[in-house]
């Protein structure tokens, strides 16, 4: 990556004057706090005490009985999902920046969840901008984050899901810049955000390939991670990227497919690939699940894509569904529908030794899966 914030054509700030000065003073706040030891010594003493790091590696016998498969136990991070790394150390982050208001958007809910934990945590105001419609699929969530004492402000335009919401939340940063910081939830939007958020979700890739050598005394021959803005799978890829040996896939929801199917264009503040149609207009996403219902995905996704170093492929609800259930009964581990794509992908693959990112726990699908 250059100093601007490019990955190859993608990245870089696309962004209104008035938000400059707030992202130069994040960079150089994220500089600072990288280059001081006792950043990452706070972060890692959080991440052990508080969020329950290292997470375990599992060996899944029973689901794919002809391979070797590891599943991150990302699920069995507090809050149940790898939300908490990048909340966690973004809200250090705007500790040390002395903003005391966070604004987030969230798909599933599981990014409001993680960012009104780390505000009851240090005592930060917190207003969570959130789709009508994934407020209806992820009811539980909305509940969890009113508990912890953050605004749960509807989206009521549009598709009501994620884009929409991640619109509103720039909005109101836009409004209050002096006073908040945006705690964004993937590694999308403009130069720094998706390099902030891979270094603090790379805790995954770093953990994975330690206990991946213990286990098997190799590396795995392919690590496999869904993709929505695509923040667990940079996490987990950025362990294993130098390995030139080791196949990187993303999988995709089949009609959210930025990568597989998308055309390069801006949205929300970065050059990226994003579903859109002939005229340049950005498209709508569909997913069966929220946190993979969105249109855009990080800038370095689409640079490794066109690199050829990870593929990227599809998955259809109906096959996350029967993945969700099969691992729900063969592991006695309920995924959440997110990384039940990646799992789709699995059986098929001709590798034998495979790392699959178990992003999140199921809990929060339910709802949605029993009324299939
Ligand atoms: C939000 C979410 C995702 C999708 O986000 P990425 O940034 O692509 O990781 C995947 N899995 C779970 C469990 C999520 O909550």
């Amino acid at each position: 990556m250059t100093s601007a914030g490019l990955y190859g054509a993608y990245g870089g700030r696309y962004v209104p004057e008035t938000l400059v000065p707030a992202l130069d003073e994040l960079d150089s706040g994220w500089r600072a706090a990288r280059a001081d030891a006792s950043f990452q010594a706070e972060l890692d003493e959080l991440g052990r005490t508080f969020a329950g790091r290292p997470t375990p590696l599992t060996r899944a016998e029973r689901y794919a009985s002809d391979k070797r498969l590891y599943l991150k136990r990302e699920d069995l991070l507090h809050t149940g999902a790898h939300k908490l790394n990048n909340a966690l150390g973004q809200a250090v982050l705007a500790r040390r920046l002395s903003k005391r208001r966070i604004v987030a958007e969230t798909g599933a809910g599981q990014h409001g969840v993680a960012t009104a934990t780390v505000c009851a945590r240090f005592g930060l105001e917190c207003v969570v901008y959130m789709g009508e419609e994934d407020m209806r699929r992820q009811r539980p969530n909305v509940e969890r984050m009113n508990l912890l004492g953050a605004e749960v402000r509807p989206v009521e335009f549009g598709k009501r899901t994620l884009k929409e919401a991640t619109s509103e939340a720039i909005r109101d940063w836009i409004t209050n810049v002096e006073t908040t910081h945006y705690l964004i939830g993937s590694c999308v939007g403009p130069s720094p955000y998706p390099e902030i958020v891979r270094e603090l979700q790379a805790v995954i890739g770093r953990e994975s390939r330690a206990q991946f050598l213990q286990a098997e005394g190799r590396l795995p021959e392919v690590v496999v991670a869904c993709v929505g803005g695509g923040s667990n799978a940079i996490g987990i890829f950025a362990g294993f990227i130098d390995d030139a040996g080791v196949r990187l896939l993303g999988v995709e929801a089949a009609d959210a497919a930025s990568l597989g199917s998308g055309n390069a264009a801006v949205l929300h503040g970065a050059r990226s690939s994003v579903l859109s149609d002939a005229d340049g207009q950005i498209t709508d996403a569909h997913s069966i699940s929220a946190g993979l219902d969105y249109p855009g995905v990080g800038p370095e996704h689409a640079w490794l894509r066109d690199s050829g170093r990870a593929d990227y492929v599809g998955a259809t609800d109906a096959e996350a569904l029967a993945a969700f259930r099969d691992l729900t009964r063969l592991e006695g581990i309920i995924p959440a529908l997110e990384p039940a794509h990646a799992l789709a992908r699995v059986r098929e693959l001709d590798e034998e030794l495979v790392l699959v990112c178990l992003s999140g726990r199921g809990d929060k699908d339910l709802a949605e899966v029993l009324a299939q």
